[in-house]
């Protein structure tokens, strides 16, 4: 059975990044695996509606709830939690964490990972880019760990013991926010909305460059936008229901710009160039 391996920071990465496209291949019948490295505990509550002493002090057990439900909604089979700390945002004090994800012995978390590819068999797996964008410690950790387990699983002398020496195919991150995303989007809600909820972000984007085309796989996902979005809202602590994110209709973004975009990381088989398809003749 063709199979995705997903592996996410945080809880709401997996919702946040490439959830459409999840969604749909679990439809076409791919068995779809999450691995989330942390529970997401040193995130802030972002949603006044549930911002009460009360949460903040079950975070953790009610962000895994949450990560539960959009994982259901998207269409995955498992969820893996490797149940390290979340490290925190840049010069935070929970980088100093001993628990934190980014703090562990390197070793320990590739054994971790080498130990479920094996097990899961995935054809394609997503991870994260070097993300010079989001320097989150866990983020670029997740990045580290994507290339080192591609090669790792498939090396007979590494880990003998955690099972037979699988090969991923195809290694993929998503890119969320492309300045050509962004720039559409802008441009459309202006033309027939009159505002735009997007200023911060190409503020944020600063010109910055995108990926050339070329290294692109561009992912039609029109009829999957709400479903992703259902998810990001399933994570109640992290997303504001009447935050801007929502403010765009869902039909003018199938409507403008109804991809989702991912950059091919390596890949063990030949994989055509313009591809519009993760298992380009995988599966
Ligand atoms: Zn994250």
């Amino acid at each position: 059975m063709p199979t995705l391996l997903a592996f996410h920071a945080h809880p709401d990465d997996e919702s946040s990044k490439g959830a459409g496209t999840v969604s749909m291949l679990a439809d076409r019948g791919v068995r779809c695996v999450l691995v989330t490295a942390t529970g997401g505990e040193a995130g802030d509550i972002l949603n006044p509606a549930m911002d009460s002493p009360d949460v903040a002090e079950n975070l953790k057990a009610i962000r895994e709830e949450e990560l539960m439900e959009a994982a259901r909604i998207q269409g995955y089979e498992e969820v893996v939690l490797l149940g390290y700390r979340d490290s925190g945002m840049p010069d935070s004090p929970d980088n100093a964490n001993p628990e934190a994800f980014a703090n562990q012995d390197e070793e320990d978390v590739l054994r971790s990972l080498v130990r479920i590819v094996r097990r899961v068999r995935p054809d394609v797996f997503l991870g994260y880019d070097a993300h010079e964008f989001y320097p989150h410690p866990d983020h670029l950790r997740v990045h580290d760990m994507s290339v080192k387990v591609f090669h790792a699983a498939a090396d007979g002398d590494r880990f003998p013991g955690e099972g037979d020496p699988w090969q991923i195919k195809r290694l993929y991150a998503p890119h969320v926010f492309t300045l050509r995303k962004m720039t559409t989007l802008h441009e459309a809600m202006l033309d027939r909305h009159g505002f735009s909820p997007f200023e911060q972000w190409l503020a944020r984007l600063d010109g910055r460059p995108d990926r050339p085309e070329s290294a692109i796989v561009r992912i039609d996902v029109t009829g999957y936008v709400e479903r992703g979005r259902d998810a990001l809202r399933a994570h109640r602590t992290q997303i504001d229901p009447n935050g801007s994110w929502f403010q765009v209709p869902t039909d003018l973004v199938e409507d403008v710009y109804p991809w989702e975009e991912f950059e091919l990381l390596a890949s063990s088989v030949e994989t055509p160039a313009g591809s519009d398809d993760l298992f380009a003749g995988l599966d």
